[in-house]
């Protein structure tokens, strides 16, 4: 049977609290699996107001409606308000979620600083943003995080490094094909498996093509029709699937259930692979069409 892996990204308080319980009572009710990538520091979302100066964005925001999606007091928090410290006061909601079956794991440890600045970023500033994550992670599950998951796909080559030194066992920082094990540009590999984003987010479909809120499950499900060896993996976000467009999510779970798929957590899917048999792919930074600026991406194979 194929397998779709569902990958939550959470990036936010508010999401945390009012999306991550949602998702978790319709993916119960659909048998779905998942995994719960969390956001474990500072909710700095008001600074995101500085991506305003960058090319793209505006026009993004009118068609997602950030403010509608987010909230207002979001937008505030790491500007007037102090940003809120998610791990800290929401540790309990997020060990429900572990004891509810789901895996969980690191997105980040602020969401905003990383997607940010982590690419132009060095060694040193990158361990820092890790392994904060990693202790709150540990402090809060008792034990190391096995997965990252990095927060707007952005990455540099020492993130890579790290997430091996750090003992996760497979990530999913990138945007890609199928499964595949790191390469440098020498062919030598580093970081972890990769098990990459390979479908769209909805913030990347509705609002172009005539793609809406009400129509975007059916772009998804033309997308699936086919189903790759390597399986699929689909990253949602609490803060839209969670909120908002949770309809859309229900159309799509029900959806890819008929055309056959077993919805799972993306570690289940990692544990289906033969990691040597794996192909060895570069990673890059790229444009994906939908989204501002670069991202990770799967690159060629070796
Ligand atoms: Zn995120």
């Amino acid at each position: 049977m194929s397998l779709l892996a569902l990958k939550v990204d959470v990036d936010t308080w508010r999401g945390t609290r009012e999306g991550v319980p949602r998702l978790v009572e319709l993916l119960r009710r659909h048998q779905a699996g998942a995994t719960f990538l969390f956001s474990l520091g500072p909710d700095h979302t008001g600074r995101a107001i500085r991506r305003v100066f960058r090319k793209g964005f505006l026009q993004k925001v009118s068609r997602t409606s950030v403010v509608e999606h987010y909230g207002i007091r979001s937008l505030l928090y790491g500007t007037l308000l102090p940003g809120p410290d998610i791990g800290r006061r929401e540790a309990a909601l997020m060990r429900s979620v572990r004891d509810a079956g789901f895996e969980v794991g690191i997105h980040t440890w602020d969401h905003i600083r990383w997607q940010d600045f982590v690419a132009h970023k060095d060694a040193a500033w990158t361990r820092v943003e890790m392994e904060r994550a990693a202790h709150r992670f540990r402090d809060i599950f008792g034990v190391a995080a096995a997965t990252h998951g990095a927060a707007g796909w952005q990455m540099n080559a020492d993130a890579y490094a790290l997430e091996a030194e750090l003992g996760f066992r497979y990530a999913s920082d990138t945007r890609g094909r199928e499964p595949f094990v790191p390469v440098d540009a020498g062919g030598r590999e580093f970081g972890v498996p990769q098990l990459p984003t390979t479908l769209p987010t909805l913030d990347e479909l509705i609002g172009l093509d005539g793609v809406d809120a009400e129509n975007v499950h059916e772009r998804l499900l033309s997308m699936t029709r086919e189903a790759p060896s390597g399986g699929h993996v689909y990253t949602l976000h609490a803060e839209l699937e969670g909120m908002k467009l949770l309809g859309v999510l229900d159309r799509l779970l029900t959806g890819w259930r008929a055309q056959g798929y077993r919805l799972v957590a993306v570690n289940e899917l990692f544990a289906g692979l033969d990691v040597t048999r794996l192909p060895r792919c570069h990673v890059e930074m790229g444009e994906l069409a939908g989204r501002s600026g670069l991202l990770a991406l799967q690159g060629a194979a070796r």
